[in-house]
């Protein structure tokens, strides 16, 4: 992963900077639209989210997204380059075939509540208001939060909720049976701990697609490598979240 080959990018930083600009060209080159929404980092600087949009004839809305930054000290292979690794293939593939809905795909900045001090992920709170306000508000169907999708597998699907959601977590399982994708909803304790967070604090629908029942034992450390990620987990995520966009 190139991006986690660049260092730690913490947020805020000139790091997550040139990795949003890494992801504005790949949306670009997708021929997707691109919007940044900026917001401020307080203490830190400023961040922003970069949103390949992808706006087809449906009215309702689908949301992939995944953080930029990592921690500092962390070149954030897993979390969270793999991400936007999957981000990318998606945004290169999404004009081949037919959607469901329209598609935001966000690159998230500031995430990392561990060096932001923020009880909560500021750019997935910027993109959560940001939908809360507009025209999808009430037709966001789900947002996915792609976060340590680079190896230990089968993926665990999360989300705050008592059970899986008919149209929620349903439609991404059902969407990882058709991709030949393994994959386990759990109940994430609390309210969870990455950008499905704040949509569902606002009472739009998120889950989180990442790492299994092993966990990640470099999260926020040096060793978060490039050399530990599996090709093959990044794959499946990408055929996952494509086989959930897809009109069937
Ligand atoms: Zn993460």
């Amino acid at each position: 992963m190139r991006i986690s080959s660049w260092g730690p990018r913490p947020a805020a930083s000139v790091a997550e900077r040139r990795a949003h600009r890494h992801l504005a060209r790949a949306f670009r080159r997708a021929s997707l639209d691109v919007v940044v929404q900026r917001f401020s980092v307080p203490g830190r600087g400023r961040s922003r989210n970069v949103i390949g949009i992808y706006d087809g004839p449906r009215s309702c809305l689908h949301v992939v997204m995944a953080h930029t930054d990592s921690a500092p000290g962390a070149p954030g292979a897993n979390d969270n380059a793999s991400g936007l690794g999957v981000l990318a293939a998606l945004a290169g593939r999404l004009l081949r075939y037919p959607k469901r809905c329209d598609v935001w795909l966000a690159a998230t900045g500031a995430e990392e509540r561990i060096y932001t001090g923020s009880p909560d992920h500021l750019g997935a709170l910027a993109l959560a208001r940001r939908v809360r306000a507009g025209p999808y508000a009430r037709r966001l169907r789900w947002a996915l939060s792609l976060d340590e999708v680079g190896r230990d597998r089968p993926f665990w699907l999360r989300s705050p909720v008592a059970a899986p959601r008919r149209g929620v977590e349903e439609a991404l399982l059902g969407a990882a049976g058709r991709a030949g994708v393994p994959v386990t909803w759990v109940r994430d304790e609390s309210s969870g701990n990455s950008d499905h967070r704040e949509f569902e604090l606002l009472g739009l629908p998120a889950a989180k697609l990442g790492v299994g029942a092993g966990g990640e034992p470099c999260r926020h450390m040096a060793c978060d490598r490039p050399s530990r990620l599996d090709p093959k987990s990044l794959v499946l995520a990408r055929r996952m979240t494509a086989a959930a966009l897809r009109a069937r």
